[in-house]
């Protein structure tokens, strides 16, 4: 792995291949509402398994894409992978939650994004308002008005916002109230130590809090233990993502889990089923 890691030249060129090829693959990470325990979204998460090197994870490739234009092509297969997947359960007679998409702010601010993002729904029948846009505070460091109008364009035509990894980077409040997202995503690194870090504790309750003012929904991330989950439902956190309700699924186990409908029973703490 260090030997791909330090050759990006390779990882590039081995990916742009692997694009065209059934190496690259979404898998899906349900998120869970706390108030009803019912799955409301799963987050798309990509995957590449390298003939050679084994699975390589996002974090490694996801940064050599966007050091080319590679980014761009590579989103837009996310995109479209995302909306075969959701025809293909609605073809099954199940009702997909809404589908959060990863998008890198290179990609975001690649030509016309706006326009070739909708193009593809719109050609495979998907409506924005099924999909969530996942972008991450690093995009903040780029304030522009072709950001701005990205924004604003994104928002009228229907689309799902959210602030990915909340509390890493470059989070200043104001960027909360100019920009309209409907969600922030408390990264996970705040979460980990929940609920006995007192500082983690305490910086949860004031994200929460400070959202919930703004009229804007809470997602903590990387949610493993009972403990956790009952700090954040104690707390108002909305929605939880993490390992104790869900693992990233590929597309087929989603595909049962959807059929299955498992929920959060909030009072036991505990995963069950509908009794129909
Ligand atoms: P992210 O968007 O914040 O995604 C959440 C990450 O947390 C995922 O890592 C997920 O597998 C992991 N995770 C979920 N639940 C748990 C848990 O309970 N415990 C722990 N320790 N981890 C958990 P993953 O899949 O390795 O992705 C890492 C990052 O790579 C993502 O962070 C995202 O920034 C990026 N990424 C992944 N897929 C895509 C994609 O399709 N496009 C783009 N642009 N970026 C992507
Ligand atoms: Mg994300
Ligand atoms: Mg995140
Ligand atoms: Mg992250």
């Amino acid at each position: 792995m260090n030997t791909v890691e330090q050759d990006s030249i390779d990882i590039e060129a081995e990916l742009n291949f692997a694009i065209d090829t059934s190496a690259l693959h979404l898998h899906y990470q349900p998120t869970v509402d706390l108030q009803t325990g019912l799955v409301v979204g799963a987050e798309a998460l990509l995957r590449w398994q390298h003939p050679i090197h084994g699975r390589i994870p996002p974090a490694v490739l996801i940064p050599v894409a966007e050091k080319s234009d590679l980014i761009v092509r590579l989103g837009e297969w996310i995109i479209k992978q995302v909306c075969k997947d959701i025809a293909h359960w609605n073809m099954a007679g199940l009702t997909p939650p809404c589908i959060a998409i990863n998008i890198s702010p290179i990609q975001l601010q690649s030509n016309d994004f706006n326009n070739r993002l909708s193009g593809i729904l719109e050609s495979m029948t998907v409506t924005p308002d099924k999909v969530s846009l996942e972008i991450t505070e690093q995009i903040l460091m780029y304030r522009s008005d072709s950001i701005d109008k990205a924004f604003s364009d994104f928002k009228k035509q229907g689309f799902i916002l959210a602030l990915d990894d909340f509390g890493t980077g470059y989070s200043a409040l104001s960027y909360l109230k100019h920009y309209p997202f409907d969600y922030v995503k408390i990264d996970q690194s705040f979460v980990q130590e929940l609920p006995h870090n007192l500082d983690d504790a305490s910086i949860t309750r004031a994200v929460i809090s400070m959202a919930h003012s703004l009229g804007i929904k809470v997602i903590a991330e990387g949610v493993e233990t009972e403990a956790q989950c009952k700090f954040l439902s104690d707390n108002m956190c909305d929605q939880i993502q993490g390992h104790f309700f869900a693992k990233p699924l590929s597309s087929e186990h989603m595909q049962l889990f959807l059929q299955e409908k498992p929920f959060l029973d909030k009072h036991l703490l505990r995963l069950g089923k509908p009794d129909r």
